[in-house]
């Protein structure tokens, strides 16, 4: 599906709840009253969803949230999406804290990549960061998941105040067959109460340990991250630096919420919602879910404001938009 501004849209990333059992600093950091267990689409409609997606040309989906795993009955979600026709990749992004008991039915399923989010390798700022004690249990889960042959990947996102965890977090590549991927801090929710540092100014650092870090020119996901290798890395150092290298031009994606809105950008509270669609007694829903997916996808606007967030309209935290 190409959208009025010549990108291909074959991307998805599925919001399974807005619930968490983390409370991240820059994205949930306290409890925010969840969404009614009746607004969230159930599986069913979710996949009537999909099927509709992968006809107008969306075939890579990913599972996010809040927090994915702490909904019920998400695994056989993922198994069944993986069996519809034409999925060419599914991935799942995760805190890790429920992830372990769930990794050979993520292996069995051929998940293509679970990408798991650590902001620090240090127990007490983990915690001052996630709200939670869970160090152990996530690098438990990350290594468990390596192990398995799963494609793994460590989401990390660049505050100030886990600056001292750049040189740590980079080093797991050396360790592992892991793909550390450096994510700037966007303006989004409560992001935008933090700080941070840049792609170029974690480059310049890892550039003083791993001097021969050389851009990567393969291609490693569906997203905008751009990868470094060096000799003594099994996986790759990855930047998605959505505020200092502007992405929009190669936009891929859309995003559903767990209340069923389809947004075309994370800036912009615009959307269509399927909710109501997938709820009508529409004798072909299917019909009318593709027509409003090319609908939302029109809407996609050129790019985002982070640069001048008094442009942006979306008022939702991340875990609610769904990361
Ligand atoms: N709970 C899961 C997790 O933490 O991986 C999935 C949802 S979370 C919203 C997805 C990703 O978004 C995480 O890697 C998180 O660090 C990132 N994230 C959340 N808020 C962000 C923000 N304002 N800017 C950049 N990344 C953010
Ligand atoms: Fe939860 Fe993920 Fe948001 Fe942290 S980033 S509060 S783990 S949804």
């Amino acid at each position: 599906m190409i959208d009025g501004w010549g990108r291909n849209i074959n991307y998805l990333r599925i919001s399974l709840t807005d619930r968490c059992n983390m409370r991240c600093q820059y994205c949930m950091p306290t409890t925010i009253p969840s969404v009614g267990h009746d607004e969230i689409l159930r599986y069913e409609e979710l996949l009537q969803i999909c099927r509709a997606a992968l006809q107008v040309g969306i075939n890579r989906f990913k599972i996010t949230g809040g927090e994915p795993l702490v909904r019920k009955g998400a695994i056989s979600f993922m198994q069944s999406l993986r069996q519809l026709s034409g999925v060419q990749s599914m991935t799942l992004t995760t805190n890790g804290m429920a992830l372990g008991p769930y990794i050979p039915a993520l292996q069995d399923m051929a998940i293509d990549a679970v990408n798991i989010s650590l902001d620090s390798l240090d127990a007490v700022l983990f915690q001052q960061i996630s709200g939670v004690d869970g160090l152990s249990c996530v690098w438990q889960a990350i290594r468990q998941t390596v192990r398995s042959g799963i494609r793994t990947k460590i989401n990390a996102v660049m505050l100030d105040m886990t600056r001292s965890q750049l040189l740590p977090l980079a080093k797991l590549a050396e360790i592992m067959p892991v793909d550390v991927r450096f994510i700037e801090i966007m303006p989004i929710g409560y992001g935008a109460t933090q700080t941070g540092y840049t792609a170029d100014q974690a480059l310049a650092v890892l550039r003083s340990v791993y001097p021969d870090l050389q851009i990567v020119s393969q291609h490693c996901g569906n997203g905008p991250a751009v990868y470094y290798q060096s000799k003594c890395m099994q996986g790759c150092i990855g930047f998605i630096a959505a505020n200092t290298h502007k992405f929009c031009h190669q936009c891929n994606r859309m995003r559903l919420t767990s209340t069923g809105f389809l947004k075309p950008c994370l800036c912009y509270d615009g959307g269509v919602d399927l909710k109501t669609i997938v709820r009508s007694d529409q004798t072909d829903s299917l019909v009318a879910l593709r027509q409003a997916i090319c609908r939302a996808a029109a809407q996609k606007p050129a790019g985002h404001c982070f640069d001048d967030i008094r442009e942006m309209t979306e008022n939702k935290t991340m875990n609610q938009i769904g990361g």
